[in-house]
């Protein structure tokens, strides 16, 4: 690998302003926010087409060098720090919003398109619809978030928002640009099927079968009227059968749960946040009503939260929670996993004493997505970052998480390297076997984000 002959090849692609190999710029390309330890870059490339993108892929084959998608880099379990050293590739400036399909609900964009940009444009230009997008800071990109099988407010109604991709144009490891969807066979990109469907190849495979350079979301109307139910539960156990009645209603559109010791008044209850949303003022009442009910009859108690908690919740997303026990440092990763409705109580019980044994306040929250089918957990452990040991120690806390979260049936969300490791030794051989197939023939040169997913 001649790393001279790739930095001149890579400024005839994009012009010498959007890339570098200087180490100023990527000592921020090395890191993410979370608790992994930075790791070596190359070169960091900024294309602003898709033929550009083409010629990166093409350039990479030919000199055998690892290529790294990345979006926001907000993920928190370093997917986007190189593991074998590489080229970042920063989509940020492939940042169009191409159309807004008003009747078929849906907005094609670039994939450097960031939830804050959609999420202004639509309020702007379109005030009646929404789109899904997660609480996660606003310069994360709709395309990372979406990738990764994100979830946000209007998850509980629609599912988590990989379900909401109606189609992507990808540059696949060998070059070719390939649109998936209905966008292969129609100009119109409204729809996933109903042709084989290839799109969940690309999610939660964290840049390793492509690179995505365009997509088509879904939007939602918004509702006229909105408001929070706020209640407290003592005992974990009687969540399936609170959710389960909640969901039977039909009406709420997010349903938030969190757990933690900091603040000391927070401490001993899951608070429960149910939002319902209608056209009108006596939609909401009678709304709030049949959920206190359903409340009291599930051993929880209906609170009446202070105004401010009340307004920072009421946004949505929720941009600025302040939940985690934010420690001098200001450093935190959680595990996310996707959990099944029964086990949930054991979830907040067992990793409530997973992080007391780490010394770290129990911070845990979750979200339900599309009614009960999944419940979304957050385990959150804060560090801080100036401190090595401390850095190990939310490591170790993080990893016994992930094994907690298989051994209770779940799977680890969005997973950092070692995580992978622990899904991949309790996956079906012959899914393992197919992951291999799929991943050799596609990217024969390895050259696709590698180590990540690797089938050892
Ligand atoms: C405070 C905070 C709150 C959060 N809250 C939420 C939340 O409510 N819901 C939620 O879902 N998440 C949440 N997150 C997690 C995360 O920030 C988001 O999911 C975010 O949307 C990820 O997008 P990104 O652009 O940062 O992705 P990145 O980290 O850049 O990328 C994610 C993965 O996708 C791959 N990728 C990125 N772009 C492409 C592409 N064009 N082609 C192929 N592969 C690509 C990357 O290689 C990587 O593996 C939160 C994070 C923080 C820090």
């Amino acid at each position: 690998m001649n790393l001279n002959k790739i930095m001149t090849n890579l400024e005839e692609i994009v012009g010498k302003d959007f890339v570098s190999n200087r180490a100023e710029d990527l000592y921020i390309y090395s890191q993410d926010p979370g608790a992994s330890e930075p790791r070596l870059v190359n070169f960091v490339v900024m294309p602003n087409k898709v033929e550009e993108v083409q010629k990166i892929v093409e350039l990479a084959n030919r000199e055998q060098i690892p290529l790294v998608p990345m979006g926001g880099g907000l993920t928190l379990s370093g997917l986007i720090i190189p593991i074998k050293g590489g080229i970042v590739i920063d989509m940020k400036r492939m940042d169009k919003i191409i159309e807004i399909n008003e009747l078929s609900r849906y907005a094609l964009i670039e994939a450097g398109v960031t939830t804050g940009q959609i999420l202004s444009y639509l309020n702007k230009k379109y005030p009646n619809l929404q789109p899904p997008v997660p609480d996660a800071p606003p310069s994360a990109t709709v395309a990372g978030n979406v990738l990764i099988h994100g979830s946000g407010y209007l998850s509980q109604r629609h599912g988590d928002h990989g379900a909401m991709i109606n189609g992507l144009e990808v540059v696949l490891p060998n070059g070719d640009i390939c649109k998936l969807g209905s966008c292969a066979t129609s100009d119109y990109w409204f729809s996933r099927g109903p042709i084989p469907d290839f799109i969940g190849m690309f999610t939660s495979s964290f840049g390793t079968m492509g690179i995505i350079t365009k997509l088509s979301l879904k939007l939602y109307p918004k509702p006229k009227f909105r408001d929070i139910v706020f209640g407290l539960l003592n005992d974990p156990n009687d969540l399936p059968n609170l959710l389960l009645s909640i969901t039977a209603q039909h009406f709420a559109e997010d349903i938030l749960l969190g757990m933690q010791d900091v603040p000391e008044w927070m401490k001993g209850y899951i608070f429960i946040m149910t939002y319902v949303t209608g056209d009108t003022q006596e939609d909401i009442d009678r709304q709030i009503k049949i959920i206190k009910k359903i409340y009291r009859k599930n051993n929880a108690r209906f609170m009446k939260a202070p105004d401010k908690m009340h307004r920072l919740y009421m946004e949505k997303p929720i941009f600025a929670a302040g939940a985690a026990d934010f420690r001098k440092g200001g450093g935190f990763e959680y595990v996310g996993a996707f959990m099944p409705l029964e086990k949930v109580p054991d979830g907040y019980l067992k990793a409530a004493e997973i992080s007391r044994k780490y010394g770290i306040p129990p911070t845990i929250g979750s979200r339900l997505m599309s009614g009960t089918h999944t419940v979304v957990m957050f385990f959150t452990y804060s560090f801080n970052r100036a401190d090595p040991k401390d850095m190990e120690n939310a490591r170790n806390a993080l990893h016994e998480t992930n094994k907690l979260a298989l051994e209770l049936g779940g799977i680890p969300w969005k997973v950092e390297l070692e995580g992978q490791q622990l899904v991949l030794e309790k996956m079906d051989p012959n899914y393992k076997k197919l992951l291999k197939t799929l991943k050799d023939t596609l990217d024969p040169n390895g050259i696709m984000n590698p180590g990540n997913w690797e089938v050892k």
